[in-house]
């Protein structure tokens, strides 16, 4: 017996769309106050944003996700509190939590508090995997989608990003390792790491009041231990050891940076208590399950939380999901091989495709088995199934129709709003929605990107046919920071080093700032070379053969 698998039945107290469409309640706009100094914007956008006011200045503790939402609640905390920003603190690195900064600060020049993990994480998401992320998360978060398909995103009304969007993020200037006492303000704030959502997280402990601002390791919903949008292994004992921490500061109030505010140390230590034995429920049976030999999918359905933790306002699934986390769980310890030795060396997608096809009696067959499936409101199957005539026929109308069908079907079923938007925008992609970059970068954004993230991103994004017979290096030399850097491509790998490694083919002089708004496509390549802000010794057109050895995200 696996968990609770003998009440595997018992419903959730909350899973319909319905009861998310209620759940949009919790995300009314409003600035909260707690106790006599602390407000709390909620509902102006995925995130909320902390404003502390201290004796002559104040804090924020967490930034909205663009400078246009920034700029919403900075006009609401200065109409209840003129007085100046002193410090800004991010409670992680997550784009909700940062992107506004610049626009809360207006022109003041605050100190930025992080953890120190921070910025790598940052950079990371900026430089190396942006383009698949950003595509994943404009999926997940609905943001293509109408008021009738998006309801609310779970932990916030609505991620209030669009077309030209702007970025704003504030370097960190003071990171800590794993604690940090300030006064600001003459408030007193302790910091502490607490990783869990993200290895960067930290939480504000206020000891005067007993207040204590938990970032993202707290939200009311299921926790995300996996999110579908992508990202590494969230190390759920560490998320479970940070819940610990706050339990044992025994706060009476607890503000999260999504939902709403908790009040009373006795509720503030059941909803605590009851988060942590989920996640842990969830690793525990996970592992115990896997000790026993089985797989993701097997451990997916088995591994049911007991009807307490079920029933639990705070638990409900309209964020995480516990069959996602179980499969997070196993993919952390045991990595991609479910252990079934019919998954090790799986058929190609066209064959396995072909496969199904023969045995369905053909290709006829097989489309009015999809037909049938979607008839039959079998939306899960019929998508399957889709998948396989689509890879052989991947123009065929009908069919298109059919899998644009059974992913509305169960989009709109949904009461998870990253599933439902998920599946929901991917049925509007088939339809010609274009899910593109929105964000457009801006000289400053692009100028806080260090050298290393840039040049990294690069070497991942080198075409290996292009680049099979060649064997190049080219030099940097950023004439403004005299930072150095070496490409070198050695047929179908790029390696590169932060200084000369041996002699060059080609030589860039080049101001870093010039570079970089070239990448990000401020400026135009060939006006930029025309200009001669590019000196280069080996010749412009090699450089230019080299630089398309690098796919470029579109
Ligand atoms: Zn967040």
């Amino acid at each position: 017996m696996w968990g609770c698998k003998q009440k595997a039945t018992t419903k959730q107290a909350h899973e319909t769309p319905d009861d998310l469409k209620r759940h949009s309640e919790v995300f009314n706009k409003r600035i909260e106050k707690v106790g006599e100094n602390i407000f709390v914007a909620i509902g102006y956008g995925l995130a909320n944003s902390i404003l502390i006011e201290g004796e002559d200045s104040t804090i924020i503790v967490d930034c909205m996700e663009s400078m246009e939402a920034g700029a919403e609640v900075k006009r609401a905390f200065d109409s209840l509190c003129p007085k100046p920003l002193k410090a800004i603190v991010y409670t992680h690195f997550h784009t909700d939590h940062t992107s506004g900064a610049k626009a809360l600060a207006g022109n003041a020049q605050p100190d930025v508090y992080a953890q120190e993990l921070l910025p790598h994480h940052l950079d990371q998401t900026a430089a190396v995997v942006r383009h698949i992320t950003e595509k994943r998360s404009y999926r997940m978060f609905g943001v293509f989608l109408d008021e009738v398909a998006h309801v609310n995103c779970g932990i916030g009304a609505a991620l209030r990003i669009k077309k030209g969007s702007e970025l704003g993020v504030l370097r960190p200037t003071v990171t800590f390792s794993d604690s940090l006492d300030v006064v600001i303000a003459g408030v007193r704030l302790k910091f502490y790491h607490a990783p869990g959502e993200t290895p960067d997280q930290l939480m504000v402990w206020l000891p005067e009041t007993k207040t204590l601002l938990c970032g993202d390791n707290l939200y009311k919903a299921f926790p995300n231990l996996y999110t579908i949008r992508g990202t590494g292994y969230r190390d759920v004992n560490l998320w479970k050891s940070s819940l610990d921490k706050m339990r044992y500061l025994s706060p009476e109030v607890i503000i999260p940076s999504h939902t709403e505010v908790i009040r009373g140390a006795e509720k503030a230590q059941q909803i605590l208590t009851d988060y942590r034995d989920a996640i842990q429920f969830v690793h525990d049976q996970t592992v115990r399950g896997m000790n026993k030999g089985l797989t993701p999918d097997e451990l997916a359905e088995a591994v049911v939380l007991p009807e307490h933790l079920q029933r639990s306002e705070w638990l409900q699934e309209f964020y995480g999901k516990a069959k996602w986390s179980v499969r997070t769980v196993f993919d952390g310890y045991m990595g991609f091989f479910d252990g079934n030795p019919a998954t090790l060396l799986p058929l190609d997608k066209t064959t396995r495709a072909k496969n199904i096809e023969q045995l369905a009696g053909g290709k006829q067959q097989l489309q009015q088995q999809i037909a049938l499936a979607v008839k039959n409101e079998n939306y899960q199957w019929a998508l399957e199934l889709t998948d396989h005539y689509l890879s052989l026929y991947p123009s065929d109308k009908t069919v298109l129709q059919n899998r644009i069908q059974a992913l509305m079907a169960l989009g709109n079923a949904q009461s998870n709003p990253n599933a439902r938007h998920y599946l929901i925008t991917c049925a509007l992609e088939l339809q010609g929605l274009k899910n593109d970059g929105l964000i457009a970068p801006t000289p400053e954004l692009v100028r806080d990107i260090p050298l290393s993230a840039i040049f990294n991103g690069m070497a991942a994004h080198l075409n290996p046919e292009k680049s099979a017979d060649v064997h190049q290096r080219v030099l940097f030399e950023f004439t403004d920071t005299k930072a150095v850097w070496t490409v070198e491509v050695r047929r179908g790998v790029a390696e590169v080093q932060p200084f000369k490694t041996a002699k060059p083919d080609i030589t860039v002089q080049v101001k870093e700032t010039v570079w970089k708004e070239m990448l990000a496509k401020i400026r135009k390549p060939v006006p930029t070379f025309l200009s001669g802000e590019i000196k280069v010794d080996g010749g412009q057109i090699a450089l230019i053969k080299f630089l398309k050895l690098f796919d470029v995200d579109e």
